[in-house]
């Protein structure tokens, strides 16, 4: 990925190949798989990844660029801020070709199967199964909390393949197709009354031993990586959001470029965004407020200083790196959000109970604000990670150090059995 500074005449290249490529008469799917082709997908990856080499901060201004043409934007979603990042980290030439170029083009939309319900923050202590059999593992288990996975047409899963290893030594990262007998997903409903996130159940699924990747038992190593990409991607702004959906499952790759580019995004904080906080103050009478103004001003220092850091973070991931700086991104943004859906609420009032259209999207906002320092890592695990890493304290007991995972789980049940 590159290293150097975006170019002044970036805006002039990418009017110019929209100039010449655009056609709304083409289908989502044409579209993306042209944009993927000319490397506008993610243009911070080399020309040899399938990208243009430019800056990090080059893929938000090409969004724009396109959206200002009334273009369709290139496709976004979990496989591009992840999954192809990590792939493009730990994969072999083949698994780049089978997996990196589909997300590029939008053929694909990816969720994170990390999560179980014994497994969150303490992700290294997760139970689902890859079992060996032949060229091919048998997949048993269960995972919590994944995000689009009805809508997704594979899974950067995670499974233990070493029981009989120390936690973290046994695990194993698989690009997984979910669309197989043997895998339930289960949709949760959120208090927002929006479907996001599932539980998905693994039955003897099946993944074949070339979707393996990074190699048997070094699960956490290439989990570090995308988790780093994870983090830094929130930090940035919680990435791209895919709108619409790529993949088959996403509904869109049929539908006309021109109609498609139309949607609005679905990122429920782009309506907190910082112009429509202005707006807001406006039309509720409140922008001379003192105390309104000092709040916006606050914020808007955090999110300068947010956008900083997350460069030296994206700076950080370019060389190779896997810090702790990515956890200061993430920290920082949940301030963000939370600082923005406060000051939303506070100008709508008690209003916002009653709220409907462009008001009730703040409420909803404010609604699912809360899970902002749970995904991605709670910020309670962020801190963990800054203390160690960047104030080199010491770090904290673990009750099964020294223990295969087998061993750690066999003293739990027994303590349990104990306890009852
Ligand atoms: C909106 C949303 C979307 C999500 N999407 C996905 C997804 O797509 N894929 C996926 O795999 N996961 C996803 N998650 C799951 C998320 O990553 C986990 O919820 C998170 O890592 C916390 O794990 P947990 O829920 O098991 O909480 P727990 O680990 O049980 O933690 C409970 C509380 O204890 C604190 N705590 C735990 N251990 C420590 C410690 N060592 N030191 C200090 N405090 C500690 C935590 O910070 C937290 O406050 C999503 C979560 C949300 C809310």
């Amino acid at each position: 990925m590159s290293d150097s500074v975006v170019s002044p005449d970036l805006d002039e290249t990418v009017r110019g190949w929209l100039d010449e490529n655009w056609d709304p008469g083409l289908s989502v799917e044409d579209w993306w798989q042209k944009v993927g082709r000319a490397g506008w997908a993610a243009p911070h990856f080399s020309p040899e990844e399938g990208g243009r080499g430019m800056p990090r901060n080059a893929d938000a201004r090409v969004r724009s660029i396109f959206a200002e043409h009334g273009a369709l934007r290139p496709p976004g979603g979990l496989g591009l801020l992840m999954a192809a990042p990590t792939i493009l980290r730990h994969g072999t030439e083949d698994q780049i070709d089978r997996h990196v170029t589909p997300i590029l083009e939008g053929r694909t939309n990816w969720c994170q199967l990390f999560s179980e319900p014994g497994a969150g923050s303490d992700l290294a202590g997760l139970s689902t199964r890859a079992e060996r059999d032949g060229d091919r593992w048998i997949i048993t288990g269960q995972k919590v909390w994944s995000s689009m996975a009805h809508e997704s047409d594979y899974g950067m899963l995670l499974a233990r393949t070493d029981p009989d290893q120390p936690k973290h030594g046994g695990i194993s990262w698989f690009a997984f197709a979910l669309d197989q007998p043997g895998v339930t997903v289960r949709p949760l409903r959120e208090m927002t009354g929006e479907i996001m996130f599932n539980e998905v159940f693994f039955d003897g699924a099946i993944c074949e031993d070339r979707d393996l990747i990074g190699g048997m038992n070094n699960g956490w190593a290439v989990t570090q990586s995308t988790l780093f990409f994870e983090r830094t991607g929130i930090g940035a702004g919680g990435g791209h959001a895919g709108f619409p959906k790529p993949g088959p499952k996403g509904g869109a790759l049929g539908r006309l470029a021109g109609d498609a580019a139309g949607d609005e995004p679905e990122d429920r904080y782009r309506i907190v965004a910082f112009p429509h906080l202005i707006e807001l103050a406006r039309r509720t009478g409140r922008h001379e407020d003192p105390i309104v103004r000092d709040k916006l001003a606050r914020l808007w220092s955090f999110i300068q200083t947010g956008a900083w850091n997350a460069r030296r973070a994206k700076a950080e991931a370019r060389h190779g790196g896997g810090g702790a700086i990515g956890s200061i991104s993430k920290i920082a943004q949940t301030r963000i959000v939370k600082l923005s859906v406060e000051i939303a609420m506070d100008l709508i009032g008690a209003e916002g109970l009653v709220a409907e259209g462009e008001e009730a999207r703040f409420v909803d906002a404010f609604l699912f604000a809360p899970a902002s320092s749970i995904y991605g890592g709670t910020d309670e695990i962020q801190r963990n990670i800054c203390a160690e890493r960047i104030l080199g304290l010491p770090r904290e007991e673990r009750a099964d150090k020294g223990l295969t995972f087998a061993e750690s789980t066999r003293r739990q049940q027994s303590m349990r059995g104990a306890r009852a």
